[in-house]
């Protein structure tokens, strides 16, 4: 499907519209022009390429007004999407919805292109399809998205805010000063990220990687152990169920290379827990730069409160299998933590009628004290209210009495500290981690 973003009929549209626009603002129309691009002498059908003369002059023309010379989202982790230019000189950016299986539910949101332009071009997206449903209600994604992040060579981010005229209409200004700009929504962490961070931990001392089975398209997922076995505590992290929510894969990064420190502050952690993280639970997602569902339309995050489907969602079956045989050797985690990110970046204790729902609610109040206290978190927990049933968090408490949350990261700024997000502190809230969890499982009896 991605193939025919670069099909040269494609490209030569694209120009011939921006043909269109150029000229209309040259004499200061304002309006959108028309989408239908102008027969071509010498071509019978759409789909044959161009090759007039006349098509060769226009298109370095048009271009050359703009500047604008491609989007590509044939990149690694790139969304797929395609465009075309928009009133007053705007590119539109349709993103494509990913759909849930057998559900209503659907979701965009996720970002991440080249834009590829003449030095020194200036210019405006729009995003469209940002009208979501989740959980069976329809709501536009749009007012989450206030912030975005650039890097001129895919590695070094800077945070830009969003235009939001309307509030449901999201614009991206950019100014590209070299040739190339990397646009995504949050500092992006790839499959070659992660591959990266593998090779680095999986030959120390401490540290245990297992392949525990396979995604939809056959993706190998690794669980990541450190520390000791027999360590008096357990700790469970897992990190992009939805693909777009980078923010978790940075999150446990942090964490793991601070306990890999080898430091006193390391060794008195992991004298006292040893943790287990699932880095990338939908790689696929990843891979196809998707927002929310696996390759099966499955929502990771959904269905906990029954045995997964080892067909529909592989990466759940496998997370499932691995917990079952840490209950039968009687080594459950004492905690588990799933790793989100949405607009608000609250903490979500659910509510499932568990007989020992209060010790549980205690626990994570002291739990989101403790994160007040260590690190920079202070956005707060879900209300008394708040129950989200299949969710990862209500499941495993649920269905195996096991003290699980989902964490939601503010995807737009960190409130304490009044900073955009970012890799670097998302990594340095990891390390902070690693305190609460020490100070968590000091005074907490499991
Ligand atoms: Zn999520």
């Amino acid at each position: 499907m991605r193939d025919s973003l670069l099909r040269p009929e494609r490209i030569w549209k694209f120009g011939v519209i921006l043909g269109v626009v150029s000229i209309l603002s040259g004499i200061g129309h304002g309006e959108a022009p028309s989408q239908t691009p102008p027969a071509q002498p010498g071509t019978a059908d759409s789909s044959t390429p161009a090759k007039a003369s006349a098509t060769s002059e226009n298109v370095p023309q048009a271009a050359g007004v703009i500047g604008l010379e491609l989007i590509d989202s044939c990149i690694e982790n790139g969304s797929p999407l395609w465009y075309e230019a928009g009133p007053g000189g705007t590119v539109l950016v349709y993103l494509q919805y990913d759909l849930e299986r057998a559900a209503p539910n659907r979701a965009a949101g996720h970002f991440h292109f080249r834009v590829q332009a003449r030095p020194g071009t200036e210019l405006t997206l729009e995003l469209k399809n940002l009208d979501n449903v989740w959980n069976g209600k329809s709501g536009s994604v749009a007012r989450e998205m206030e912030q975005f992040v650039t890097s001129e060579d895919g590695q070094t981010w800077e945070s830009h805010p969003t235009l939001r005229p309307d509030g449901e209409r999201v614009l991206l200004p950019l100014k590209i000063t070299g040739t190339q700009l990397d646009v995504a929504r949050i500092e992006p962490y790839r499959l070659s990220d992660l591959d990266r961070l593998l090779q680095e931990i999986s030959s120390k001392p401490g540290v245990q990687v297992q392949t525990i089975g396979n995604t939809v398209e056959g993706r190998p997922l690794e669980l990541i152990q450190i520390g000791r076995r027999d360590a008096p505590f357990r700790v469970f992290l897992r990190a992009r169920a939805h693909p777009w929510e980078s923010g978790g894969n940075w999150v446990v990064q942090g964490l793991i290379r601070r306990l890999l420190r080898n430091d006193d502050h390391a060794h008195k952690c992991l004298e006292r827990y040893q943790v287990t993280i699932l880095p990338m639970a939908n790689k696929d997602g990843v891979a196809r730069g998707r927002t929310r569902f696996n390759a099966q339309g499955m929502d990771l995050n959904r269905n906990w409160n029954e045995p997964a489907d080892p067909k529909l969602a592989p990466e759940n079956a496998a997370l499932e299998t691995w917990l079952l045989g840490e209950i039968e050797q009687h080594r459950p985690p004492h905690l588990a933590i799933e790793l989100h990110n949405d607009g608000r970046g609250l903490l979500h204790f659910s509510r499932p009628t568990v007989p020992d729902n209060d010790r549980y609610l205690s626990r994570m109040k002291s739990l989101e004290q403790l994160l007040r206290i260590h690190s920079w978190f202070s956005e707060g927990s879900t209300k008394p209210s708040f129950n989200n049933p299949g969710t990862l968090g209500d499941g495993w408490l649920n269905r195996f009495q096991i003290d699980a949350l989902v964490h939601e990261l503010n995807a737009n700024r960190i409130a304490r500290i009044d900073q955009p997000t970012s890799g670097a502190l998302w990594q340095q809230y990891g390390e902070n981690l690693t305190t609460v969890l020490y100070e968590y499982f000091g005074s907490v009896k499991p």
